[in-house]
């Protein structure tokens, strides 16, 4: 006799997931995930529980997180530097998937962590969210791809990192059949309008708005489709409602993020073979071209004030390796959301090799310096100064943002940009004093979740990043 006994049930080999959100009440099915195989694996402790279809479980939420995460990191592996590894090194990231209560998610660059908390129509769990898992992966995937991020005290460099983020929330979900045949439904093929594409983590932003107003919109985290222009973060306040801009990074990077939802809406229609009726294969198509584009963007781009001109330059640039029609179609929303100026722009396009080669070769030899400058300890509520790192990057190119008259804008200097973001982190309350406060001071934000923190080093104290939301 061969075979399994009659009656032992078959093995499951697809699962029940949530599409993109548990607010959009859309199912589909998948390959069961086994986040366990390389190249760059997942480990989720405790015990591996059965597959559920009881939404309100654990399980569920176990597999819907498995399989996001499993299908993300499948779509960014081709640009993942060899060896294939996470930013510390090895090749499994830990995934805690309730950590404790608290309407947040992050990756701490040992782990993506998750978290709950109450909403209006009961406990939000942040793993619940392909979206927001699949915007934290998109954290560590860009920490895998160039570390150097993660220690930049620039405000639109940690704005990036958030642009990444909702990118990779966006780029994963049309990784799913099911959601790519949807949306072209929904949009009429039109990608760049408010839709569940463009509607970034509902359930866990209309939990947020409920208690933090200002920190997500009244029906997702951020909408992809709101229109921003560039202005200098500088001249923001540091918190706002989301009907304006502030210099937060999660507020600000929707200027960036708009502008490449805009690109891949327009990348669609000139790739389409009817462009009033884009395929999904088409649409799949056109989301690896932003993927490897982004990616080739920020290896190039040197961490400078003026980050955004920077790294919108060298995504142009990359876009040219693409499809000659690209180039037009990100300069032209660069230039709308005036990251980029008339000027810039117009070097850009009459320049496009000559530019690509020095961009390579910049980002080739990695000639950078790390210096220090020295804060004040009486404006943080510090017995001594703060010492804050900084990386100068070498000299070539200035891509210039516009300013609203739209003239060239005139780049600050490293330190007094990176005296702005820090002062932002105090200001909104996102420093983890670790007890090096003077005694009664009481630092600032009703936040628990922190991003940054006080240490001791070489007898110094410096400020470094804990973590990204
Ligand atoms: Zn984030």
């Amino acid at each position: 006799m061969s075979g399994a006994p009659a009656n032992n049930p078959p093995a499951i080999t697809d699962i029940t997931i949530w599409e993109d959100d548990p607010v959009s009440g859309v199912f589909t099915t998948a390959a069961k995930p086994d986040i366990t195989l390389p190249p760059l694996k997942f480990l989720i402790p405790g015990a591996v529980p059965p597959v559920s279809n009881d939404i309100n479980s654990a399980a569920f939420r176990y597999w819907t997180a498995a399989e996001a995460l499993k299908r993300g990191v499948n779509f960014w592996a081709p640009v993942i530097p060899q060896p294939q590894l996470w930013q510390r090194g090895g090749d499994t990231l830990e995934v805690h998937l309730d950590r404790w209560e608290d309407l947040e998610a992050d990756y701490d660059r040992d782990a993506l962590n998750f978290y709950h908390g109450p909403s209006a129509s009961g406990t939000v769990y942040s793993c619940a969210s392909p979206d927001v898992l699949c915007h934290e992966l998109g954290h560590a995937i860009l920490d895998a791809i160039k570390p150097s991020l993660w220690t930049a005290h620039l405000q639109e460099v940690a704005s990036f990192h958030e642009t990444f983020g909702d990118m990779s929330a966006i780029l994963c979900a049309l990784q799913l059949p099911s959601f790519r045949q949807a949306i072209l439904v929904e949009t009429n093929g039109n990608l760049n309008c408010d839709s569940r594409l463009s509607r970034i983590g509902q359930q866990l932003g209309t939990a947020v708005h409920a208690l933090y107003p200002k920190d997500a919109d009244p029906n997702c985290l951020r909408n992809t489709s709101s229109f921003f222009s560039y202005c200098d973060p500088s001249s923001l306040p540091s918190s706002a409602l989301t009907t304006s801009l502030s210099s937060n990074p999660h507020s600000f990077s929707r200027i960036f993020t708009g502008a490449l939802f805009e690109a891949l809406a327009d990348m669609l229609t000139v790739c389409a073979a009817n462009p009033n009726a884009p395929t999904p294969n088409e649409l799949q198509a056109v989301s690896e071209d932003m993927r490897d584009i982004m990616a080739s963007g920020v290896t190039n781009a040197r961490q400078i004030p003026g980050y955004f001109a920077e790294v919108a330059t060298t995504i142009a640039l990359a876009s040219a390796q693409k499809n000659p029609a690209y180039p037009g179609i990100f300069l032209g929303a660069f230039v709308g959301h005036a990251i980029l100026s008339m000027e810039t722009a117009a070097t850009i396009q009459s320049s496009l090799n000559v530019l690509q080669s020095e961009f390579e070769g910049m980002a080739n030899d990695r000639r950078t310096a790390e210096s220090l400058t020295v804060l004040p300890a009486s404006r943080y509520g510090l017995a001594e100064d703060l010492s804050i790192e900084m990386i100068t990057s070498p000299l070539g190119f200035i891509a210039r943002s516009a300013r609203t008259d739209g003239k060239p804008m005139e780049h600050t200097s490293l330190p007094v940009a990176a005296e702005a973001f820090v002062d932002e982190l105090f200001i909104i309350g996102q420093v983890d004093y670790n007890g090096f406060g003077l005694k009664g001071f009481n630092s600032y934000g009703r936040r628990r979740s922190k991003t940054h923190e006080l240490v001791r080093r070489d007898g110094g104290l410096i400020l470094q990043r804990r973590l990204f939301h």
